[in-house]
């Protein structure tokens, strides 16, 4: 059983004209898939309370991005990693949060009440929000929020975050939790935005061993990208068998990115997916959320969302785009709107430097698993 979990009101969420975290990228792909005539029906979340975002931020924090929200004045505000270029404060935008943590929680409760097992949030992904302070266009951490509502119930889960940056508020809110295991692929913070995600980030206390992080070389393409996925997150899941698998499905880890520089094709995205629903089933009982994220190439994005819907759903992949969508909507994007589904083949020039790229994101995997090894096995 599948649902789809969208609010109108997560709009609200708009870091003004111009800023790449745009909710513009969440109504592109609803107005695609019912283009195409398959968008099912969203279940609508209420928001998230202050009060219940208590459980993953500090209060300081949520009076901070309230009043601020409501256009009251912060004292010290840049201690709460606010007003800036990346977090902007702009009216309403609290709101907008909480409707968007409301659905990921809401996507928990459907797993949790057994009323589905695969769940796709049509926004969130806010894996940089941190326990005290907003980063990286985050403001309120939904992931968190849907995690907490599953470890509040006695549940396991595995939060495996495909965004193109380090998932570095997830790991911290649960840094020392034993009930969650978090994975997170990224381009090294050697060169990407947060910085952090490196092997040795391993958890603390019972969370030991527990926080796994795969920095990978930039211009990894895909197969590099599926070995790590099969040597590293697939014993990972199979030692840890969680209740539920949450995931971070951010698009930017394509090549089109303009934030980042790993090289996934459509094609790439379209295995990871397959294979993810395929672990989750084997793993984690089939219960599977899976929320959108980043994702700055916006014809990019909005074609590997439309893709991870179809494979959730097990529809056919169309190979066009409708012809009014693309009129639609043009003008939303830089270049062309593409025709088909598909990235054409082989999209980009030739990566240099491929085999040394290879035998470095191997070396990351051999040794995550050196250092976790003393505590799985
Ligand atoms: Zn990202």
């Amino acid at each position: 059983m599948c649902k789809v979990i969208y609010h109108p009101k997560y709009s609200l969420y708009n870091l003004g004209e111009g800023h790449p975290f745009s909710p513009l990228r969440s109504e592109m792909v609803i107005d695609l898939l019912e283009e195409l005539g398959v968008m099912k029906a969203p279940e609508v979340p209420e928001p998230a309370t202050p009060e219940e975002l208590r459980q993953i931020h500090s209060k300081d924090y949520i009076d901070a991005v309230e009043k601020a929200s409501a256009g009251e004045t912060v004292p010290n505000i840049d201690k709460y990693g606010l007003d800036t270029q990346d977090n902007p404060v702009v009216k309403d935008m609290a709101l907008g949060a909480r409707y968007i943590c409301g659905g990921t929680k809401l996507g928990a409760q459907l797993l949790l009440e057994g009323k589905a097992r695969r769940v796709l949030q049509f926004g969130g992904g806010l894996h940089h929000a941190h326990y005290d302070s907003a980063a990286g266009f985050c403001l309120y951490n939904d992931l968190a929020l849907g995690i907490r509502e599953m470890t509040n119930r006695g549940w396991n889960v595995a939060y495996l975050d495909l965004d193109v940056h380090h998932g570095d508020g997830v790991q911290e809110i649960f840094y020392t939790d034993e009930h969650v295991m978090t994975i997170s692929l990224h381009e090294t913070g050697e060169f990407l935005f947060p910085g952090t995600g490196w092997i040795h980030e391993l958890g603390k206390g019972m969370g030991k061993s527990l926080k796994l992080n795969l920095p990978l070389q930039p211009f990894t393409e895909g197969e590099s990208y599926m070995s790590v996925i099969e040597k590293a997150v697939v014993p990972a899941l199979s030692w840890f068998r969680p209740d539920a698998l949450v995931v971070q499905a951010g698009a930017d880890p394509h090549y089109s990115d303009p934030l980042a520089d790993l090289m996934l094709t459509t094609q790439d995205f379209e295995v990871l997916y397959r294979r993810v629903l395929e672990l989750a089933e084997k793993y984690t009982k089939g219960n599977i959320l899976i929320t959108f994220g980043g994702g700055y190439s916006v014809t990019a994005t909005t074609r590997i969302w439309a893709l991870i819907y179809h494979i959730i759903f097990g529809l056919d992949l169309p190979e066009k785009l409708p012809e009014a969508w693309r009129q639609k909507w043009s003008k939303h994007v830089k270049g062309e709107m593409p025709e088909f589904l598909h990235d054409p083949p082989n999209p980009y020039m030739e990566i240099p430097r491929k085999p040394e790229i290879e035998s470095q994101n191997k070396e990351v995997v051999r040794r995550l698993l050196d250092a976790v090894s003393t505590d799985w096995w």
